[in-house]
């Protein structure tokens, strides 16, 4: 099965990255360790994409950001719950990302996950989900996908629909978030990077997605959105609701687009 899913990434992979698969790092000081698995380590955000409507924050980007580029990440998420466990699969080896080497390089074997939570259905989360030949990479995984961010998909892109459907039907959930979650896992509705988008609660830490992009400037300004969130006033009211759940709850943040171990710092 032949996937192109580049026009999903294409403005992705547009911005400027050094595509190398190095040593993730671990987050000791929380209550689970969370690895990041990088598709590419350092994967900068260009200060453009953050300047809004009528390049109404290019100003103020520029100034916190003279460099031009936001040092960002791009990959998933790897905690042992009991049970290995994924958070989003990344960009994958079919797309050009790093995984495998992360996987490697962490001794996890594609067989032991069995539990694969998505944040949403862009291309760099889901496209590791199958292996270069288009198969299944996790064949002994459950996939647990809000059904809010399949269905908007469906009929958009029919990667999407190819992508999950190269996994068993019974080993794929379409959930609801009345539904309770294996592993003790919370579901959190966080809309505006996608219709779907959604972050997991894990014991203290939540692992948030894509609700940032570009740390250095939106942790400061959370009202600005990058160009990659389809609604972006939807996308600044989750930003904002996860900053506080996370000051209010002790949470330990993670982003799937944040430098080096993922931390929000
Ligand atoms: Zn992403």
């Amino acid at each position: 099965m032949k996937i192109q899913i580049a026009a999903l990434v294409a403005t992705l992979m547009a911005t400027s990255c050094a595509n190398k698969a190095t040593q993730p790092t671990t987050a000791a000081e929380t209550d689970v360790k969370i690895i990041a698995l990088h598709d590419k380590q350092s994967h900068a955000m260009p200060n453009n994409l953050f300047y809004g409507q009528d390049s109404t924050y290019k100003s103020l980007v520029d100034s916190l950001n003279p460099s031009g580029a936001i040092p960002a990440s791009m990959g998933c998420f790897y905690v042992n719950l009991g049970e290995p466990t994924l958070f989003d699969a990344g960009l994958g080896a079919m797309l050009g990302g790093g995984i495998d080497s992360a996987l490697a390089a962490n001794n996890i074997n594609a067989d032991s996950i069995r539990t694969i939570f998505i944040t949403h259905c862009h291309a760099d989360h889901i496209g590791g989900l199958l292996n270069a030949d288009g198969k299944a990479k996790y064949a002994n995984a459950d996939v647990w996908v809000p059904k809010v961010e399949y269905d908007y998909w469906l009929g958009k892109y029919d990667q999407v629909k190819q992508i999950f459907d190269a996994y068993k039907p019974e080993k794929v959930h379409y959930y609801n978030y009345s539904e309770q979650m294996p592993l003790n896992v919370v579901a959190i509705p966080t809309p505006g990077h996608t219709p779907g988008h959604t972050a997991y609660r894990v014991g203290k830490n939540l692992i948030a997605g894509d609700f940032m992009h570009g740390m250095l400037v939106q942790k400061q300004h959370p009202e600005i959105s990058c160009q990659y969130d389809e609604n972006k006033q939807q996308a600044a009211e989750a930003r904002k609701d996860i900053l506080k759940m996370a000051t209010d709850s002790s949470l330990t943040v993670y982003g799937m687009h944040l430098p080096d171990d993922g931390i929000l710092r």
